[in-house]
């Protein structure tokens, strides 16, 4: 039924695709699932530039990365944020050598969704199914007039869609299309290789419903206790930010203690505005205490990455 939007598509693909990225030109399955799980959350630029290439240095197959201790892992995605795309790509590792083909059975693997198992799938495996990232959400939206779908709605239509034939070829191009010409705003209907075949292309920013997002603010108080030139650190435990290193968050901060300044930083969810304080330990309250230089080999986040950094400034 799409043959000829297909031929078109694969034509788009051959002289605009980005034929280039290292995650497509291999055929390893782990690598092409490291770099979904890294672009899940985060642009190709950034996972290009500073993440993907050192990580499969350091990790180059799935049997090493299940070896490897989960701190050194969390150094290595310290910056990308979301650890628990690590900490579930490090189980994984321990649990398979090898990624299994079928979907079912990757959905069964710790972090990945359906998503990420049609990635996987359609990439490593070359099986002909589609896959389903917000760009592609927004084409297939746009192109069947799409205000606010249910996820089933979607599938069926990707679905009816895939290139059974080329879908290596076809998913590829697809996101590049909505990363480079179906954009949110300001899509490039007159030169865009769907535009025969899509209803949505009048009106293309009515599709899909744009969700309105209200970012709360969290306020935190930061302690730096120092103990002899020494930091105090903890490693988090529960959900947020789990396993990595960082400073204490108390209610009030010790009487004598003595105000730095101010850190912020934005999550997706949320900003976090903590107030800084220093405090002289006597005596060592904590078990660990670190010197910046050690500090700076242990997996913390951004936002204690800016702690030191305003630490190291009032010094
Ligand atoms: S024709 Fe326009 S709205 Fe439709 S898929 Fe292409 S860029 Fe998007």
């Amino acid at each position: 039924m799409y043959r000829k939007t297909h031929q078109t598509i694969q034509e788009w693909y051959q002289q605009s695709g980005r034929l280039d990225l290292p995650w497509r030109n291999t055929d390893e399955a782990y690598y092409i699932y490291l770099s979904e799980v890294m672009l899940q959350q985060t642009q190709v630029k950034t996972v290009l530039e500073r993440y993907y290439i050192p990580f499969i240095e350091r990790f180059p197959s799935l049997k090493s990365l299940g070896e490897a201790p989960l701190d050194d892992v969390l150094k290595m995605w310290e910056g990308l944020g979301y650890y628990n795309r690590a900490k579930n790509l490090h189980k994984t590792a321990t649990l398979v050598d090898e990624l299994p083909s079928d979907i079912e059975e990757l959905i069964k693997l710790p972090g990945i969704g359906k998503n990420t198992a049609h990635a996987v799938a359609a990439f490593a495996f070359h099986q002909p199914v589609p896959i389903m990232e917000a760009n592609v959400k927004r084409i297939l939206c746009r192109l069947h007039q799409l205000i606010k779908p249910t996820e089933k709605r979607l599938w069926e239509i990707a679905y009816d869609l895939v290139d059974k034939v080329n879908p290596f070829d076809y998913n590829q191009a697809m996101m590049d299309i909505g990363a480079t010409i179906c954009l949110p705003r300001n899509p490039k209907c007159e030169i865009c290789p769907l535009s025969d075949i899509c209803k949505g292309k009048e009106e293309p920013e009515r599709y899909p419903e744009k969700k309105k997002r209200m970012v709360p603010t969290r306020e935190q108080n930061i302690l730096i206790r120092i103990y002899e030139d020494k930091l105090s650190l903890t490693q988090r435990e529960g959900k947020f930010l789990h396993g990595l290193w960082g400073f204490e968050s108390v209610k009030i901060p010790e009487c004598a203690s003595e105000y730095l300044g101010e850190v912020t930083h934005v999550y997706t969810h949320f900003k976090l505005n903590c107030k800084v304080y220093l405090y002289y330990e006597h005596t060592p309250e904590h078990s660990d205490y670190f010197s910046v230089d050690e500090i700076q080999k242990l997996a913390i986040s951004k936002v204690d990455e800016k702690i030191v950094k305003l630490f190291l400034a009032t010094m």
